[in-house]
Formats: C-alpha cells, structure tokens, sequence
C-alpha cells in the first residue's frame, strides 16, 4: 500500500497528468477533496511542440513541465511517480508499479498511444512521436543519419540515409514534414557542407486522398501546396503496407528506401487491466457517458484521449486533441463537487476552438469557428495559441527567444546527438 495518510475528506486518484489530469487536479484546488495523482513520468509534456524538438528546433524541456511544481502550494495533493498496472474495482484500489493505492473517485485520464495497426515491422522500424523519449529518439536518429551520410561507403547509402519518409498526412505529419523541409533548406547545406548538393528527400504518405482530413478541402490544399513548395513529395492515396529496416513497402514497385520511418499515422488507448472489456469501445477508448462517468461504474470515470463519449454531433466520439481533455477535466471537477454537495450534475459539451496546423515559416492552416485564413498571419496565430497554452512563464520565454532567433537567422540550436550511457 501507498503510504498517504486518510483524512476526513474523499480522495479523488488521478491517473495521468497530461492536458486533462493536469486541469483536473488545479481545478479541485480548495475543493475538499484529498487528490492523489499518479503518473509514470514526473513532468507534464507538450505534444503539439514535440515535432519541433524532433526537428532540433527545441530543446526537451522547454516542452516539459516538472509535476511537484505545478501543485507545489496545493493543500492536500499528493504525487507519485508510479505506472498503474491495473485496478481493482471491487475493492476501490489502484495497483501501480510503487504499491496499491485506494480511492473513492478514480479518474483514468492516462492517454493514448501508438497504433501500428498490428504492423510489428513497423513498431520496430519507425520512429513515432508520442512521448518525449521517442521524439528525443527520433531527433537523435535523424542527426545520426546526417553523420553517417558523410561517411556512407557509396551513393546509394547516402541517398537511403538522406530519404525520410513519414506515414500519416495529419498535423503531425504535416508538421514535421514541414520542420524537416526547413532544416534541408537552411540547416544541412550549412552543416554539412560536404554533403554538397544533396539534400534529403522527404516523403509524407497518406492513405486518404488528402492531408488534414479532418480540415476544409481548402486548408488541406494549401498545406500540400505549402509543402510541396518547400520540397516535400506528398503522396496521397497511397498506403504504406508494411517496411523493413530499410524500406518501406508502397504498391508493388513503388518502394521506398529510407533510413528513417516516421510514424504519425495512429493512436490507441492505453489499456488498463481490472476493467472490465465492455467498457471498451473499438479503439482501445473507455466508453463513458455524458458525465465522464465509464459505463459499468459508479465511481470511475476517464476522460480525454482514452474516453469515447459518443453523441449526436459526434457519433465516433470527440477528437483526440487537447481542448477535448482540457474541457472534459473542467466539467468533470464541478461534477464532483457536484456529486459531493447532491447538487445536480451538467453534461458535457463541447465547445470547438477550432483547429490550426503549421508547415513552416510563416505557413500556417488555420481554422477558427467563423473564419479561416492562412498564410503568414495564420502563422502567427499558430505561435501565439501555442505559446499562450504552454504550461511555464520560463518555458513561454525559452521558446519565444528561440522562435525569434529563428527567424531572423534561419538557424536552429539544438542539434545535438545526446544519448544514455552504453550507446556511442
Ligand atoms: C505529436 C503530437 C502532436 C499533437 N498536436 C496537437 C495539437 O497541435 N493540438 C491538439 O489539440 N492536440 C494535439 N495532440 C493531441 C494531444 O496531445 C492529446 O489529445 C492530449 O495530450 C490528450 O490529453 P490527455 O490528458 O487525454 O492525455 P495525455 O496528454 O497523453 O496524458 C496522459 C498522461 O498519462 C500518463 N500515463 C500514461 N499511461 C500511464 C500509466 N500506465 N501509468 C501512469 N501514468 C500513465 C502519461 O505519462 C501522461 O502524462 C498532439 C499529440 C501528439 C502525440
């Protein structure tokens, strides 16, 4: 058992402090509930800005947030840094990698992760993006290639280590595929002089027959324009079926060699054993009801990327992005202050921000509730939204400065291979 004293009060265990654990915990501030937050990690993470730091243009932690921090003057909360492994939901308890703790209200708002869609190649061949130890990878890999073009034994090793090609057209892909186009342009003929006029080649796959599917046909023009403009090969309507550790797999004849695979292209959730199965929907998602509350339980709920709230404006369940977790965490406190006052509970509904994507300098999609516009001023809507959402006065300045030095000078400072000891 976790040793954290019982008070009078009920406790509320969070698991996963991400967009929506992290809201959840600050707005039970004062609350009168005692909060216990687990997670595996002990740092809130940024994932809209990890494509950057993948890119070299950030560095790790100005896209991380320590946890002990944020809730360092909170009364009553308790963190530990512990991997649930499951729940026992008979007994009211979490089992997690540091002991067993007990709850009232357990809250699962622990995320998504990859899916390769049962692709073991592809699990083992690509680089993804969904936690900061994989984007610190995948950077590391990337400068790697770099190195290693310049010592290749001939043209044809060069040209496999130089050709990227990322799988999955959402903002992500298009992302990083934007990111990666400005390096090759500003960034290697000045590193790598050497390396003359090669460039790398980058290639963004996609199954659908256009990128931000989930964006205007018009947004989605502009960004492959946008991309194609700055060098990207954008292949629509195609599937990459399968890779190896040096190709990824087309159509018959239409291989690809590559020395880095990126993979944007899907999620899953985490699944949590103790649970029962017909809690989940399809895709690894804890279906749960109009309050947050998971189908089968009276005292568990989930929310943000692992919940399915199926309704009538969103038949396959909300997006996975982060104002979904953000708003799902602010109804779910006042619900259970709700709860504990026997004051009626209010739905969940969501409210669209809208949605935004950027490729490169001054290149950004974007899409408000009345209006959408791109270009330059998109660009800096992109940056603002972005930096207003980033959790850290210090982080705020960290990247500003950066993005500034950026632009006037083309140049990203972070191109560092830094590896654990034991790996050269
Ligand atoms: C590369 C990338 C770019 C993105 N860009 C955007 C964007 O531009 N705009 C946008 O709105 N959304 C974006 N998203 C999606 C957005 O990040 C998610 O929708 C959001 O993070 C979901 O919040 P959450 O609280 O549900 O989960 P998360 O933020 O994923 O947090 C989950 C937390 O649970 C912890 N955890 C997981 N498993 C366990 C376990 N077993 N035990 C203990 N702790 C655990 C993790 O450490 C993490 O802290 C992006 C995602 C990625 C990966």
């Amino acid at each position: 058992m976790i040793n954290i004293p019982r008070i009078d009060s009920k406790r509320v265990v969070i698991v996963g402090c991400g967009f929506g654990g992290l809201t959840l915990g600050r707005k039970l501030k004062n609350s009168g509930f005692q909060v216990v937050i687990i997670d595996k990690h002990n740092y809130h993470q940024f994932p809209p800005l990890f494509y950057q730091v993948a890119s070299a243009g950030l560095e790790a932690t100005s896209v991380l947030f320590p946890l002990r921090k944020v809730f360092q003057k909170y009364k009553d909360y308790h963190i530990r840094k512990a991997e649930v492994k499951g729940v026992d939901t008979l007994n009211n308890q979490l089992l997690t990698s540091a002991g067993v703790v007990d709850y009232d209200y357990l809250i699962l708002a622990h995320g998504a992760t990859n899916s390769f869609f049962g692709s073991v190649q592809m699990q083992k061949h690509s680089k993804a993006m969904k936690t900061i130890s994989e984007v610190i990878d995948l950077r590391n890999n990337l400068l790697m290639n770099f190195e290693n073009a310049l010592v290749a034994k001939d043209e044809s090793e060069k040209d496999m280590l130089l050709t990227i090609v990322i799988i999955g057209g959402g903002p992500s892909g298009v992302e990083i595929a934007g990111a990666l186009a400005e390096m090759n342009k500003y960034v290697l003929p000045k590193d790598y002089p050497e390396l003359k006029n090669t460039r790398a080649k980058i290639y963004l796959v996609e199954a659908a027959d256009r990128l931000l599917n989930m964006m205007s046909g018009k947004s989605s023009e502009k960004a492959r324009e946008f991309l194609e403009k700055s060098g990207v090969k954008v292949l629509t309507l195609t599937k990459a079926t399968g890779c190896d550790d040096r190709t990824v797999f087309i159509e018959p004849g239409k291989n690809i060699k590559t020395g880095m695979i990126i993979w944007t292209a899907g999620i899953k959730g985490n699944v949590i054993k103790g649970i029962k199965s017909e809690s989940y929907s399809r895709n690894g998602r804890l279906i749960v009801d109009r309050y947050n509350k998971i189908q089968g339980y009276d005292n568990i709920y989930a929310l943000g990327d692992i919940a399915f709230m199926a309704g009538e404006k969103y038949p396959k369940g909300h997006p996975q992005v982060a104002q979904v977790a953000i708003q799902q965490a602010r109804t779910l406190s006042k619900n259970l202050v709700r709860l504990s006052t026997s004051t009626p509970r209010k739905e969940f509904r969501y409210r669209d921000l809208g949605t935004m994507a950027t490729i490169g300098k001054n290149l950004a999609v974007v899409e408000l509730p009345f209006i959408s516009f791109q270009g330059i001023f998109a660009w800096f809507v992109w940056m603002f939204v972005h930096l207003m959402s980033i959790v850290g006065v210090k982080n705020k300045l960290v990247i500003f400065l950066n993005w500034a030095w950026k632009y006037f000078t083309y140049d990203q400072s972070t191109r560092l291979i830094l590896r654990p000891k034991g790996y050269s």
